[in-house]
């Protein structure tokens, strides 16, 4: 169905770059130009690390409204989806359908890119979804921003963190949980980079090209099996990103008004308390002044 509305899409603009072929509506043209710029520098340097192994084009279709996008997966994708790559049939939809999306669209876009080119640099081999989304997160931002690691603080304190299984039925997750999962992925590659260095994540995706299975592969390049990477990540998360709890705005904020409302009531205590002294005073004073009379 995808195919065909694309195919139809005769009155649409279209601009190449490389392997990639934009359509867009004509009203868009400067939106897909900004959006094109944007992207060169790092997907030059994604390119670099995936490099090519398929030769057909990837057609990228650019909807403004959400009810065409929802329209073109007949409803079938999660709520907070703004964009679908579809390696197989070598098309990327974007959605850019408020400011914001538009704003966040170079990086949704390089994401969706990812999923392409590690599908074609695996020849299409099965790969573990949190391993999928972590390569898209990891190579179109790069390390966890301070609001990621802030909300995977949180969830590692409230011991909600996701098992890797799970992240597998990333499409059927809430927001919220969805949102931990692509923290949870992106934080594994992350991990994996850090301490292994970027030629064993090559070398992983390299040897399951020869099409051996994610978990052979991941024992052969990395020397130990997925059950000691769990742990592992695990123990990696909680020394460095923990303590970062303590960083929570909000929490912050109701200690603060906590405090200044314990502050307020012993200032009024004590004023009062100072009030009725004084009115017992100048209540005793006529007596006292009697007194000195006599
Ligand atoms: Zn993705």
């Amino acid at each position: 169905m995808l195919i065909c509305s694309l195919t139809d899409a005769g009155d649409l603009h279209k601009k190449v770059r490389g392997d990639f072929i934009f359509y867009f509506k004509k009203q868009d043209s400067l939106l897909v130009k900004r959006l094109m710029d944007k992207i060169e520098t790092p997907l030059k340097n994604i390119e670099k690390f995936f490099t090519r192994s398929s030769d057909s084009p990837v057609t990228v279709l650019i909807i403004k409204s959400e009810t065409e996008f929802r329209k073109y997966f007949r409803n079938q994708i999660p709520e907070w989806s703004q964009a679908i790559a579809m390696p197989e049939e070598r098309s990327i939809v974007l959605k850019l359908a408020n400011a914001d999306q538009i704003k966040k669209s170079p990086q949704i876009l390089l994401h969706e890119i990812v999923h392409v080119l590690v599908f074609d640099y695996t020849r299409g081999r099965i790969i573990p979804t949190w391993l999928n989304e972590g390569l898209a997160e990891y190579f179109s931002e790069g390390t966890l921003s301070f609001d990621k690691k802030i909300l995977l603080a949180d969830a590692i304190v409230q011991k909600r963190v996701l098992d890797f299984t799970a992240i597998d039925t990333l499409a059927h997750l809430d927001y919220i949980r969805a949102r931990l999962a692509y923290i949870q992925a992106q934080s594994a590659v992350v991990f994996l980079v850090d301490r292994y260095g970027r030629a064993k994540l090559h070398a992983l995706l390299s040897y399951m090209a020869e099409n051996h299975s994610f978990y052979g592969a991941f024992k052969k390049i990395y020397g130990f099996d997925f059950l000691d990477f769990e742990i592992q990540w695990n123990e990696y998360i909680y020394k460095r990103y923990r303590w970062l709890v303590l960083l929570k705005f909000e929490q912050w904020l109701f200690a603060a008004i906590g405090i200044l409302f314990i502050i307020a009531v012993i200032i009024v205590y004590l004023r009062n308390k100072k009030k009725i002294r004084e009115l017992e005073e100048q209540e005793v004073e006529p007596e006292d002044q009697i007194d000195g009379g006599r």
